[in-house]
């Protein structure tokens, strides 16, 4: 028996990484049975005579997260893809990826586009918000001129014994970015949309590429974004500096809202805390507060 994690799905196959070899296998018939779909991402045992014959996979072990769409499991980092122009640049649409990000458990980086489309003050703007988030615990990556092979490099020695998957807004340049860091990804990306156009299939694809001792995929971009996996009550626990410093509210619970002595409030007067953090907290909790359960009416 041999442990690896799952690269690719395809038509009934699972490709098997283990010890820098791939093995084709299948999953045994006692899966369905007890309805467990293996993913991409899985850690799996399995046995498999030769990388020639197909194997089989015996065993699906725990995971540490799940994405839905693209469905692909044990993620560790995610590099967010946001434009600095066209799309204009969100710290609204960011803090909602990162909050999704934060529920998953997946480390979030970002990677600014565009910047050689901006004016040095735009740029400096925008940096200086980014070094709050590079600060709390998100690194940064926001190069001044696109795409030097020093920031593809900076990309590329995150990647050791990790899963990263690639995502971002429509048109910030994703698979620009992609092209620079290895064509392949764009290349298992561009093959799915093909087979998509083809057989009206809605379900997301993503294929893991050994890269740099890591794996690597590509996911679908967004143009917008509900607030996912979270609800008003959890939100909260979704901000790496609220957590730290709601250490010091009054109230254990603190939703640092209207409560007294609340140390993210003095935090957010004292200018610790970025402003637009907390006002699109607020903004979000609205949103979710104002979700309801839909009632189906009877027949
Ligand atoms: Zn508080």
């Amino acid at each position: 028996m041999q442990t690896g994690q799952i690269i690719r799905a395809l038509s009934g196959f699972y490709d098997v990484q283990s010890e820098h070899k791939i093995y084709r296998t299948r999953a045994r018939g006692n899966f369905r049975k007890r309805k467990i779909t293996p993913l991409v991402g899985d850690f799996v045992e399995f046995e498999s005579e030769s990388q020639t014959e197909s194997g089989y996979i015996l065993e699906i072990l725990e995971r540490k997260n799940e994405m839905i769409r693209p469905p692909v499991a044990n993620i560790d980092q995610a590099v967010v893809i946001v434009s600095a122009v066209e799309p204009d640049f969100s710290l609204n649409l960011l803090d909602r990826f990162l909050i999704y990000l934060e529920s998953l458990n997946i480390q979030g980086l970002v990677y600014l586009t565009k910047t050689d489309m901006i004016s040095d003050e735009k740029y400096q703007a925008i940096k200086q918000s980014l070094d709050y988030y590079e600060k709390v615990g998100y690194p940064i990556f926001a190069p001044r001129t696109a795409f030097t092979p020093e920031i593809i490099q900076a990309i590329e020695d995150t990647f050791p014994d990790k899963t990263t998957v690639f995502t971002g807004q429509t048109g910030a340049g994703k698979s620009t970015l992609l092209n620079h860091i290895d064509p392949k990804l764009n290349l298992a990306t561009a093959e799915i949309s093909q087979s998509l156009n083809r057989g009206k299939h809605t379900t997301r694809h993503i294929e893991l590429i050994p890269l740099n001792d890591g794996l690597v995929g590509d996911t679908p971009g967004f143009s917008s974004l509900g607030i996912l996996n979270v609800t008003s009550e959890t939100l909260v626990s979704r901000y790496p500096e609220f957590r730290e410093i709601g250490q010091d509210c009054k109230f254990r619970t603190c939703q640092h809202v209207m409560e007294p002595k609340c140390a993210v409030k003095a935090a957010v007067d004292a200018g610790e805390i970025m402003q637009s953090r907390y006002t699109n907290y607020l903004q979000f909790r609205a949103e979710l507060k104002d979700i309801r359960p839909v009632y189906k009416k009877s027949k």
